[in-house]
């Protein structure tokens, strides 16, 4: 169900406007969970929130004493108030993510959620991708995210040190690269390059340290050491060690032991700072308002189905298909996640932390 405020046409939000807006609110809108939307004059949703008593929620946006406050710079924005409920606070929190995503109201980007507790390793793009930290989905959809992992700090520190091991650059995104496969070379006086370079810690795109091929190579042993599916960097490490070894160069070899071992002591780090995601698979039943009970089909942190729940055996029959179809698709043992399922991974994630006894409604497929 949808209400809205009537407008007056062609006119800035005035107090007058505020009057009416405030009342439609207290006239019509009722204490349930929903999600309502902000909207300027023309038209434009400038801000989505949820709540679990809309009207209470709307009513407390007039209340706010001073101009600089969010609530009364959202509501000078607006003209109209639109608001539709939901069964349940869960479900109004899942279409607040929907609606956001889809209109990015401008009054949501800028307020954008931080402090968030889980980080993501990204990968950029190439010339010479490199790993960083982030919060949460940035850029475009073709980067490649890992992750979650738990505490940023940590797995900056981590990805540091991972960094080294594999010589992977660091440095600003925009930077120049000049691969010593490249033809012109003669411009490398422009490119200074670093510090980490000449220590061994930096194959040196920028300054022709390396070819485009061989900086692809150690990438690839990055995506393979971040999704755990396989020891390709450690093994590299060793055979490099060995050889090294062998041709009696011991101090160049015990250089690699040190990073192999330091890249075991990482695997390890990683294992524990990553965040179970595979925990977040089951069949979710959330009481709704007034019956409107919803069956929640979650896999890997994702809503991959919603339904009322069962009434008659043929609901039942319908559901169990469903449930079959979902959860017998083979996982994947990587840990990247593709970039349009973060947001909601993360909402849900911090649900369950928020209400863990929320979990006690669910149900594991086995
Ligand atoms: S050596 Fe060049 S590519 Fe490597 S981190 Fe330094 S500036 Fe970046």
């Amino acid at each position: 169900m949808t209400r809205g405020t009537p407008r007056l046409e062609n006119l800035p939000t005035s107090d007058a406007q505020l009057s009416i807006m405030k009342s439609n609110v207290r006239d019509t809108a009722a204490d349930r969970p929903g999600v309502y939307r902000m909207l300027s004059s023309d038209g434009e949703i400038v801000y989505v929130g949820k709540s679990k008593r809309v009207r209470s929620r709307l009513l407390s946006y007039f209340r706010c004493a001073y101009p600089e406050e969010k609530g009364a710079r959202i509501l000078r924005s607006a003209e109209a108030i639109e608001w539709d409920y939901t069964p349940s606070e869960f479900a109004a929190l899942l279409q607040e993510l929907r609606m956001i995503k889809r209109f990015r109201p401008r009054y949501n980007v800028a307020m954008k959620r931080d402090g968030r507790n889980y980080a993501f390793i990204k990968l950029t793009k190439a010339p010479a991708p490199k790993l960083i930290v982030v919060r949460g989905p940035t850029g475009e959809d073709a980067d490649i995210y890992y992750g979650p992992f738990v505490g940023a700090q940590r797995v900056d520190g981590a990805l540091r040190e991972l960094n080294d091991a594999l010589m992977l650059r660091d440095c600003r995104a925009d930077l120049k690269m000049f691969f010593s496969d490249q033809t012109e070379l003669f411009q490398l006086a422009r490119t200074p390059g670093c510090i980490r370079h000449e220590i061994g810690k930096c194959l040196g795109p920028c300054v022709g340290g390396c070819s485009e091929s061989q900086y692809s190579e150690r990438v690839a042993l990055a995506r393979a050491f971040l999704d755990g599916s396989d020891d390709g960097p450690i093994n590299m490490l060793r055979t490099q060690m060995e050889r090294l070894s062998a041709e009696l160069q011991f101090e160049r070899a015990a250089v690699y032991r040190d990073k192999l071992e330091r890249l075991e002591a990482l695997r390890a780090q990683f294992g524990r700072l990553r965040f179970a995601v595979e925990n977040l698979s089951f069949v979710y039943t959330v009481p709704g308002h007034e019956g409107e009970d919803k069956v929640y089909l979650i896999r890997r942190g994702v809503v991959r189905a919603e339904l009322s729940k069962p009434k008659s055996s043929r609901d039942r029959r319908t559901m169990k298909q469903l449930v079959d179809d979902i959860f017998a698709q083979p996982v994947s043992v990587t840990a990247q996640v593709p970039t349009h399922e973060i947001d909601e991974l993360l909402l849900l994630s911090s649900w369950f932390r928020r209400f863990p006894n929320e979990m006690k409604r669910t149900r594991q497929v086995s």
